[in-house]
């Protein structure tokens, strides 16, 4: 076989294959190094590095490593003439056909799977096959011919996974490394399977080319159980086949699927796809921190995924402390390992081998139950886990304990928080009297009394509820609860085109938008977690609660307050739901990859651990604070004290007072004065303004509208423009301005449409 780099400057060649890990293959194919293409060699001496070469009209530079993994002919073939097997005349064609029809394949699996079994079945050679492990020390090496196709069979021995603990782990990874076989047939014992995905997950990191081999199937049929194996494929992103080495079934078609993986493309096909599986918050960033380092280094990334280097360091695997140690790096490299590690170790009180470990089976077992997997005979070990899992995600039980739960939750947040929002108000309070008492009258004593602290004040006191409903959403989450509830309104909330995921971030959403929109980062389908970030603000935030107790207060009777307080939370959820099916059928359309909802191992979460997630969680609101609403209630204050004159005698003639004047007749419809429309083109810094430009406007509680009107106004308020800072979240998560903007439109334009309709309809009813 030659090898790209072998070749002397002036030579040409044809590629016929790209060995090596996915994330390489992809960048040399983007380069055009292409299955079939022609390159000439423009510039190549023996101690040169880079090379230059010429390739589809463009002059591209390799180095010799990278080169080293391109494998040629010499010659120019067409294209046409190097994947048709009809046009083998010359012997360059047939070399070149050749060489593009052989497929390196080697069989991984745990011991006494069955790989040899394959290998005897397939290569037709006569391996003895022994029931007990470590039978094969070796690799041994055959071929079958099939379908125009030479596939090279290596049997590795079997391992459990690809640490670097055993003669045999070592040996395999270094199989996998050094010689990087085009495919892996990744043979598995299905009447084992949970245990057997393991070695999976692991080659999944390893970003290879993999076909899954259902083996044992005889047994899995025999037993009785149950698995969606199509399902099981596209969420693990790679073919799996049913086979049973006792009688060669399904060797067929693992083969073709070996040869359908080889010929396509990753990303084109559902069952191939590179998946990265979502080790949980601390650990995927040190994934990511320490990735920063390694995809600097251009050597490494030739040989290693990057994804996968990382989380061995993670796993403390001292072959990759090896490796990185030869960095300039390393010691940075090692501390940031270090850092993700005890924060691992605060957070759940393993270590983050352990971490990992878990992590991969709740993938595993979060892919095995969407697959409808059950065991036919019970099996006799029945962990708490499952039990628990079965609990939960009762059909019958699993939906009266989430709404338990979420009762709870909401209960504690209001009625708790009730506490220290009074303590809190009191304080602000006495502030303003204090500053009030002491200060001279003037511009500063306003702008601090009624700007800065009516402003922020009338925000500050909701900081306890917030903080209340996301230590319970923390606890929720790092008990392992949070991923069953997932799973039990994943058909809900198919049924809206979003995912099982999507509910978390909704949920939080009735907190603050703002980090609820960042929570959506968990959702791997950019479609769904599009449509979750737009329809996220109808869920009515505790910004927006003021405002509600402030009119249903002064407008509506004792008995019907909390009935328009309720009114107005499920609107915004159902016009959740009625959004999202719009957006999902008409806006922002296309298929939805299916993805793994984790099921991790339930745990008492620390103390340390629910403090830090509640912390990260209200940090963003607190910074919005701090940030646009200090900014907009010193802008609303100004444009309130000053009118075109200096100082404005009344708020009327005040520069905001004309601003409202002028937007007034927008309003009509819905019968808002012009103070009302003041304040909700305030609310455009956050909600909360709504509420304190109405108490300066309105003074003490002098309205003059129906409760008609008051019902109207409420709702515009929960639905209309969210707030800046979420806009600006939604701009920094979707990554576009154009959907922050449409967020922005879209909720204004509802808002307007459905208080008008209410509006109308109400005053013809009356
Ligand atoms: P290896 O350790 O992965 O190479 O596994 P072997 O090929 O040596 O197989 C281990 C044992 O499983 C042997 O006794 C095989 O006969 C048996 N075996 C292999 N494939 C199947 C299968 O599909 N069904 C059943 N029932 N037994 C199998
Ligand atoms: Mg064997």
């Amino acid at each position: 076989m030659t090898k790209l780099s072998e070749l002397n400057t002036g030579e040409r060649a044809t590629i016929v294959k790209v060995r090596g890990h996915g994330g390489f293959r992809k960048r040399i194919v983007e380069m055009g190094f292409v299955k079939g293409q022609t390159v000439d060699v423009l510039l190549s001496a023996p101690l040169q590095d880079p090379v230059k070469y010429k390739v589809m009209g463009y002059e591209v530079s390799l180095r010799r490593q990278e080169a080293e993994k391109i494998e040629v002919v010499s010659g120019d073939q067409s294209s046409d003439a190097v994947s048709e097997p009809q046009s083998v005349s010359t012997p360059a064609h047939f070399a070149a056909h050749s060489a593009r029809h052989t497929i390196n394949v080697a069989l991984v699996g745990n011991p006494n799977c069955g790989k040899t079994s394959l290998f005897n079945f397939a290569s037709g050679a006569h391996e003895r096959v022994g029931n007990y492990s470590g039978v094969t020390v070796d690799a041994k090496e055959g071929y079958t011919d099939f379908e125009g196709y030479r596939i090279k069979l290596i049997d590795l021995p079997g391992t459990y996974s690809l640490s670097a603990y055993s003669p045999e782990e070592l040996y395999v990874r270094k199989q996998l490394l050094d010689d990087t076989p085009d495919v892996i047939i990744n043979v598995i014992d299905a009447s084992n399977i949970e245990r057997n995905l393991y070695l999976t997950t692991q080659l999944m990191d390893m970003h290879l080319r993999v076909v899954c081999a259902l083996n044992m199937y005889d047994e899995l049929e025999r037993r009785g159980d149950r698995l969606d194996i199509d399902t099981l494929s596209s969420l693990m992103g790679m073919p799996m086949v049913p086979t049973s080495f006792k009688t060669g079934r399904g060797l067929e078609r693992l083969l073709q699927e070996v040869i359908h993986i080889f010929e396509s493309r990753e990303g084109h096909d559902l069952y191939y796809r590179h998946i990265h599986i979502n080790h949980g918050h601390e650990i995927e960033d040190g994934i990511s921190r320490i990735q920063r380092y390694l995809k600097g280094n251009d050597l490494l990334r030739l040989r290693y995924s990057t994804r996968w280097l990382a989380i061995k360091l993670l796993e403390k695997d001292y072959e990759a402390e090896r490796v990185v140690a030869t960095l300039p790096e390393a010691a940075d490299i090692i501390s940031d390992r270090d850092v993700a590690a005890r924060r691992v170790k605060e957070e759940t009180g393993d270590d983050s081998e352990t971490a990992i470990m878990d992590a991969k089976y709740g993938f595993i077992r979060g892919a095995l139950h969407e697959a409808g997997y059950q065991v036919g005979q019970r099996s006799g070990i029945y962990h708490v886990t499952h039990r628990l899992d079965w609990l939960i995600t009762n059909r019958w039980l699993g939906f009266p304990i989430f709404f338990l739960l979420l009762f709870l939750m909401f209960e504690a947040t209001f009625v708790l928080g009730q506490y220290p929002m009074d303590w809190i108000e009191l304080g602000v309070d006495r502030l303003g009297t204090f500053i009030g008492d002491t200060m001279n009258d003037g511009p500063l004593k306003a702008m601090l009394v009624d700007g800065i602290i009516g402003g922020v004040g009338s925000v500050i006191v909701f900081l306890p509820q917030i903080l209340i409903l996301y230590t319970f959403i923390s606890i929720m989450e790092d008990s392992g609860y949070m991923a069953r509830a997932a799973f039990i309104m994943d058909k809900l909330m198919h049924g809206m085109g979003l995912h099982g995921k999507s509910f978390i971030p909704l949920i939080m959403g009735f907190g603050c938008n703002v980090p609820a929109v960042m929570a959506t980062r968990t959702i791997e389908s950019r479609r769904s977690r599009l449509i979750t970030m737009l329809v996220l603000p109808m869920m009515s935030c505790s910004a927006r609660l003021p405002i509600y107790i402030m009119i249903t207060g002064a407008f509506f009777t004792q008995r019907y307050q909390s009935l328009v307080m309720v009114s107005l939370y499920l609107i915004g959820i159902l016009l959740s739901i009625v959004m999202a099916r719009v957006l999902s059928t008409w806006v922002i359309r296309g298929d939805d990859t299916p993805f793994v909802m984790e099921l991790p191992p339930y745990r008492f979460p620390t103390v340390k651990a629910i403090f830090r997630h509640t912390w990260e969680k209200g940090k963003q609101y607190l910074k919005k604070m701090g940030g646009v609403i200090l900014v907009a209630s010193i802008i609303v204050w100004a444009l309130g004290y000053f009118g075109t004159m200096g100082v404005a005698p009344t708020m009327e003639q005040s520069f905001i007072g004309l601003l409202g004047k002028t937007v007034e007749p927008l309003f009509q419809l819905q019968g808002f004065d012009w103070r009302l429309d003041v304040s909700l083109i305030a609310g455009v810094g956050a909600k909360e303004i709504v509420a304190s430009t109405m108490g300066v406007l309105y003074g003490s509680g002098d309205y003059n509208f129906s409760p008609l009107t008051a019902y109207c106004f409420l709702l515009f308020v929960l639905i209309y423009f969210p707030c800046i800072a979420t806009i600006v979240a939604i701009r920094h998560e979707s990554g576009s301005w154009r959907w922050a903007f449409f967020a922005a439109v879209y909720t204004t334009c509802l808002a307007w449409l459905v208080s008008a309709t209410v509006s109308l309809v109400g005053s013809m009813l009356m």
